[in-house]
């Protein structure tokens, strides 16, 4: 469609569009070449964010897809004993709980919250922790 008078010697774009490409454009046609260099520079963008992500996050995304890859096991509330399924929420503590036990004060959460990231503070026994809620089940 383009209006081009002066065709020296006509090639066909190399994507084979139909259209005539140039040769200064890799005998691209302009509709082709502008798209060619719009996923040059897509790949090239693409490129460096997968490799700033990679180098960036490999620490602190660890966290985030436990809990993730949890949400997607078949579960029961540790609470209520609902299937929990798809939305299943995990707990710092260690437990698995629905929509309504997923809060910390619906679940008797024992873990510390507040002490935790800040300021640590002397925790409360670990292993206390497992034991309730494994005897709550
Ligand atoms: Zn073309
Ligand atoms: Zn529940
Ligand atoms: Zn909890």
């Amino acid at each position: 469609m383009t209006s081009c008078g002066k065709a020296e010697n006509p090639i066909l774009c190399a994507r084979g569009c139909g259209f005539f490409g140039t040769p200064s454009n890799h005998n691209l046609c302009s509709q082709c070449y502008k798209a060619f260099l719009k996923e040059e520079e897509e790949a090239k963008n693409a490129t460096i964010l997968s490799e700033k992500v990679s180098s960036f996050t490999i620490d602190d995304c660890v966290t985030t897809e436990k809990v993730g890859s949890t949400m997607k096991i078949k579960q029961r509330c540790t609470i209520c004993k609902q299937k929990v399924g798809l939305i299943g929420f995990s707990c710092k503590c260690g437990g698995i709980f629905c929509r309504v036990h997923r809060l910390p004060e619906e679940h008797a959460c024992t873990f510390d919250f507040k002490s935790t990231g800040r300021v640590t503070l002397a925790k409360e026994n670990p292993l206390c922790k497992a034991d309730k809620l494994a005897f709550r089940i």
